[in-house]
């Protein structure tokens, strides 16, 4: 049966290859789906049932939800009929994702056996939820009145495999962990140093609010609320407030791979009402000429209350965390959020100074940069690996979730997550990631791989991470060459808005608008000789 399927493939692909690869016979392309079938046709049967596909792709931690998916899963409802898939199908159903598909069903995504990964988050939070230790905060009625006893956990890696536990889906404010997302802001619309000419990067050692500013009269970092007052003025001065509310919620909306914040307006009016501490921050930083010119404080000071009344799951956070656990880009829509620079700063400062009284213990005993805030959030970020997000109410004194803490120390005690853990495998910890560096050729054979395919999220994800769109293969077929001559319309539109040279030639002397000829591709040879012309 096996034998039959791919005999089929090849024979189909005979006629493509030579529109594809002019002198080469077998397609190494469809090799690729072939073995991505044999690997889920455990019992040799030839087919597979849609199930099948679904489950698996579940397990390597991928909903069904993603973005990423939604083409392939759409075309998997299509099938016709759902249990008896052949090799043939099954390529055409995963092309439109065929790279992400590949990777999770040969456990090639960042934490590989993810099943197993999850596991043992269920059995750290089944510990610390025992935890009953703290007091929710209750300087604001709205605070003071939540179930202490909620606890969700949430998780998503760089490759957006997803997992969450207990009230992931309750929404909070996001409190002080606002701070490190207005921080980035602050970055991405101004260069660092006009940031850090109003507000330092040094830890204070002093308390979160307290009255006191840096021997500069600046604010100590952005971390703390003093700091966050500051990169509020700095965040889109030139808008009014309606307009630079509306762009930060669009912010976090993009961090969260489109999910909606959404906002508690009697949280915002609390907060007003019971912030004298924070309007002395403020005038306290203008006496000291601390703000840019023309800051409009109480302005100011309103959109930071704002901020803090921004809600959230904790589901929804842990994406937040992946974003900068992958250096700004959304692990599920591939979208670049944030430069890599802004992450990197906002990651330092989040390590140094994120938890308050205890960043220092923090740093020193988890190794994570994290940034909590009052409403019992934890946003945690393991960088290269995962976001995660802790939601529990009950605060120790120093104002961190106590099953937050609980929860990173016994994540650490397992996994070789601290920044300073050794990689190198001497240690008791297990480390479940894989080895992720992908080399030039891994980049450039995915992406005429994924062009040839029309997987255009691979390859918005590819040039998101650098990878070029002009590379080539030792035939010197780039992947321009392999979409014009595979019919990949849209691919070609995308490459030619990315400014890929449009004319490279591959060993036979030919082009793409050749391929788009000899496939008969009338619309591509249509696109292409129009591109050129301009
Ligand atoms: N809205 C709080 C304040 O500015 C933030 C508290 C926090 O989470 O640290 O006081």
């Amino acid at each position: 049966m096996q034998v039959r399927s791919t005999t089929t493939a090849k024979k189909k692909t005979k006629s493509k290859a030579s529109a594809t690869k002019p002198q080469q016979t077998p397609d190494l392309h469809l090799e690729r789906e072939a073995a991505i079938f044999r690997a889920l046709d455990s019992h040799q049967l030839g087919y597979l049932k849609r199930e099948q596909i679904l489950i698996a792709l579940e397990k390597a931690g991928l909903h069904l939800d993603d973005p990423r998916l939604v083409e392939t899963q759409k075309r998997l409802q299509e099938l016709d009929p759902p249990n008896k898939i052949e090799l043939e199908k099954f390529s055409g159903a995963i092309a439109p994702s065929v790279a992400l598909v590949e990777q999770a069903l040969q456990g090639r995504l960042v934490i590989p056996d993810f099943e197993n990964f999850c596991t043992e988050m269920q059995e750290i939070y089944d510990v610390t939820k025992t935890n009953t230790d703290g007091t929710v905060a209750d300087y604001i009625p709205q605070l003071g009145r939540v179930n202490p006893d909620q606890y969700g956990v949430s998780l998503c890696t760089i490759d957006g495999q997803r997992f969450s536990i207990g009230e992931s889906d309750v929404r909070f404010c996001v409190q002080s962990s606002t701070k490190p997302i207005n921080y980035c802001l602050a970055l991405e619309t101004n260069d660092t140093e006009k940031v850090h000419n109003h507000v330092g990067r040094e830890p204070s050692g002093r308390g979160f609010n307290e009255l006191a500013l840096n021997h500069n009269g600046r604010p100590h970092n952005p971390m703390i609320n003093a700091g966050a007052i500051m990169t509020c003025s700095l965040i889109k001065p030139e808008l009014n407030v309606a307009d630079r509310f509306d762009y930060v919620m669009e912010q976090w909306a993009e961090l969260a791979g489109g999910q909606k914040p959404s906002f508690s307006n009697s949280v915002y009016l609390s907060e007003r009402q019971s912030a004298d501490r924070n309007f002395a921050l403020g005038y306290f930083m203008r006496e000291n000429k601390a703000f840019p010119e023309n800051t409009e404080l109480v302005d100011i000071l309103e959109f930071y209350f704002q901020s803090c009344s921004i809600e959230m799951t904790a589901d929804m956070m842990s994406m937040v965390a992946a974003t900068l656990a992958n250096g700004g880009i959304c692990p599920s829509t591939g979208k670049r959020v944030f430069g890599p620079e802004t992450v990197q700063n906002c990651l330092s400062l989040m390590y140094s100074c994120g938890m308050y009284d205890f960043s220092g213990e923090f740093a020193f005993s988890i190794g994570l940069p994290a940034k909590s805030g009052v409403s019992g959030v934890m946003m945690i970020v393991v960088p290269n690996v995962m976001g995660l997000c802790t939601w529990s109410p009950r605060l120790d004194r120093l104002g961190n979730s106590v099953r937050g803490i609980a929860f990173c120390k016994e994540l650490v005690s397992r996994y070789n997550f601290h920044n300073y853990d050794n990689l190198t495998g001497i240690s008791n910890k297990k480390d479940p990631r894989i080895q992720t560096m992908a080399n030039e050729s891994d980049l450039t054979t995915m992406m005429i791989w994924a062009a040839s395919k029309g997987d255009l999220t691979a390859i918005q994800r590819l040039i998101a991470r650098g990878a070029s769109i002009d590379t080539s293969d030792y035939d010197g077929r780039t992947p321009l060459h392999l979409a014009a001559a595979e019919g990949q319309c849209h691919v070609v539109e995308l490459f030619i808005e990315h400014g890929a040279i449009l004319n490279p030639v591959d060993r036979w002397g030919g082009t793409p608008l050749q391929d788009a000829q000899k496939g008969n591709h009338k619309d591509i040879a249509k696109i292409l000789k129009s591109a050129s012309s301009n």
